[in-house]
């Protein structure tokens, strides 16, 4: 149970970190799959989201 949740916190690291990269970039905001705006509100949600709503499934 404890190694799950180092799991989970190791993920969530590095999904932030991925998200500071992309900020150094110039690629924050931007959807990794089609390349259009991620809306301002899913960003306020979680700024570590790489794909907009309409790429996500
Ligand atoms: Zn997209």
């Amino acid at each position: 149970m404890a190694a799950g949740v180092e799991a989970r916190r190791h993920a969530r690291m590095r999904a932030i970190e991925g998200a500071l990269t992309r900020l150094e970039h110039g690629e924050f905001g931007f959807c990794v799959a089609c390349g259009d705006h991620i809306g301002e509100k899913r960003l306020d949600l979680d700024p570590t989201v790489t794909r907009c709503v309409s790429c996500l499934s």
